[in-house]
């Protein structure tokens, strides 16, 4: 150990305590692999402070000292931001004991919350005011609200309640010189100038650490309908999709295209998931309405199968009869994750388009890959109320690593090309990190390039945080 890191644990112990800092390697592990399990790294050490003000101390020590950082929050993120690179150059910074709920206020619909509380605790707290914090994805029991900011999350109920851009009121924030940023308004409207929060979110702990949050939040809701509807193809999906925007008077809060061969997969995680229909169809949508207020959602639903089938865009379907039943649905597109994880290595993607044009795209995209490698599965499905896709590829199983990786890359390029040909985005949710860097920077012309890295100068010129994630490294 040198001094100065003998210096940086002397520190990190006198002001954190004892339990503030780990510098055991044997402790590490849990800082230092992602949740799929692709991304690691080795941490200097990993700081674990208690407060925005302890956040701010140590980040002003590493200011001063000229010693890298990182975020880190329920390291549930898909595109290697949080964990800390591979030269022990780092210190990870850990909000997990900043985990307090400082403040509900159900009048103004907000809760301010420290950044460590995880996304599922927020959501409890809401609920027992009686109201309602929507963002819901599938890492909601491990991701903390900081990451969510961090990465602007979205998941299912964007279509309705927007993403974490449009769910958050006011920020606290830690600059990378160390100085606390205190923007935690809790207004519904405020249009005084710049809007300085907005820089911070989807930022990817690039510009600041997020250490309190206050979050907009909605009535609880008090009736709630799951449908799986059977659909011919991708373009009976989308119109189903139109066709329940209109009819169900704004209720709609979810929306998610399931392709049969990504149900088989949630069978495979999950055994004893019952097939829902007693035929197999090519195309599902999972959908749900919901309402604060009493509502009759079955008539709704109902009708919006009927108008369906008499168009030819439905062929069957089931509207859950019980929460437990809904669960079930539920269950099917949380198993689908798992399932793609147990076929082992494979491309996961994000993109977006506009929705009018994800049938051409899915077709075109499904052509090209068969094109290029017959062999390699498509496994798609998503969000497409909100025109997002995981359009994720699984290579053939008898490739040896590197083929998989070089045939994955090749696919990702193609892919990719697509995207832009449509007008779409390579990243809807899961942000740039370190993964989607070179495409990312590839899409950029010269004035936005301009315009990001001296953005990322002005907030932090000595390139110490979360460095080499979105932009290349500086030094
Ligand atoms: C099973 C599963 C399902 C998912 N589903 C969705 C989905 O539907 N929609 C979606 O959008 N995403 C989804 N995600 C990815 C999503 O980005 C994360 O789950 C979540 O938002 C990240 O939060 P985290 O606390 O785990 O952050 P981490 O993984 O710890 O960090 C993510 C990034 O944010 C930075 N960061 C973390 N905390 C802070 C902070 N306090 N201040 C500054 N920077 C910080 C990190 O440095 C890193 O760059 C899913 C992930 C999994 C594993």
């Amino acid at each position: 150990m040198d001094t100065s890191q003998a210096e940086l644990i002397a520190f990190l112990t006198k002001r954190l305590g004892a339990d503030g800092v780990i510098d055991d390697p044997a402790d590490f592990p849990r800082y230092t692999i992602d949740w799929a399990g692709d991304q690691r790294g080795e941490p200097l050490l990993v700081a674990r402070p208690r407060t925005a003000e302890e956040v701010a101390t140590v980040v002003g020590y590493c200011h001063h000292h000229g010693i890298p950082m990182v975020a880190q929050g329920g390291h549930s993120g898909l595109v290697g931001g949080a964990q800390p690179d591979a030269e022990r150059r780092e210190l990870v910074i850990s909000l997990e004991r900043l985990n307090r709920i400082r403040h509900l206020d159900p009048i103004n619909f907000s809760m301010s919350v420290d950044s460590g509380c995880l996304l599922q605790t927020v959501k409890d707290a809401a609920e027992q005011a009686d109201c309602y914090f929507p963002l819901a994805l599938g890492a909601q029991g491990s991701c903390q609200i900081g990451g969510n900011v961090s990465t602007n999350a979205g998941g299912l109920n964007v279509l309705r309640y927007g993403m974490m851009r449009q769910l958050v009121l006011g920020l606290e924030v830690v600059l990378p010189n160390g100085r606390l940023w205190n923007g935690m308004h809790a207004l519904h409207k405020d249009n005084r100038g710049y809007e300085l929060k907005q820089l911070f979110i989807g930022a990817e702990g690039t510009l600041g650490i997020v250490t309190g949050a206050v979050l907009k939040l909605a009535p609880r809701p008090q009736t709630r309908r799951t449908a799986l509807i059977a659909v011919p193809d991708i373009a009976a999906a989308l119109k189903l999709y139109s066709q329940a925007r209109r009819s169900c008077c704004d209720l709609l809060s979810a929306f998610e295209l399931i392709p049969r061969v990504c149900m088989e997969l949630a069978f495979e995680a999950t055994p004893a998931l019952p097939d829902p229909l007693d035929e197999a169809h090519p195309v599902y949508v999972l959908m749900e309405v919901s309402a604060s207020g009493p509502v009759d959602l079955d008539t709704m639903i109902e009708h919006l199968f009927e108008a369906g089938a008499d168009q030819g865009h439905v062929r069957d379907g089931v509207l859950a009869s019980s929460e437990a039943q809904a669960a079930q649905l539920w269950q099917i597109r949380e198993s689908m994750l798992e399932g793609q994880q147990m076929r082992g290595e494979h491309l996961r993607t994000d993109i977006s388009l506009p929705i009018s044009a994800l049938t051409a795209f899915f077709e075109g995209a499904c052509q090209a890959m068969t094109e290029r490698s017959p062999e390699t599965q498509v496994i798609a499905y998503g969000h497409i109320g909100d025109g997002n896709l995981h359009f994720n590829l699984l290579p053939p199983a008898t490739l040896e690593h590197g083929a998989k990786q070089a045939l994955l890359h090749e696919l990702e390029a193609i892919l990719f090309d697509l995207v832009d040909a449509h007008e779409g985005s390579i990243s809807a949710e899961h942000g740039i990190g370190r993964v989607k860097q070179r495409p990312f920077l590839a899409g950029l012309d010269d004035l936005e390039r301009e315009l990001l890295d001296g953005l990322k100068k002005l907030f932090d010129p000595d390139d110490l945080m979360a460095a080499g994630r979105i932009l290349p490294r500086r030094r």
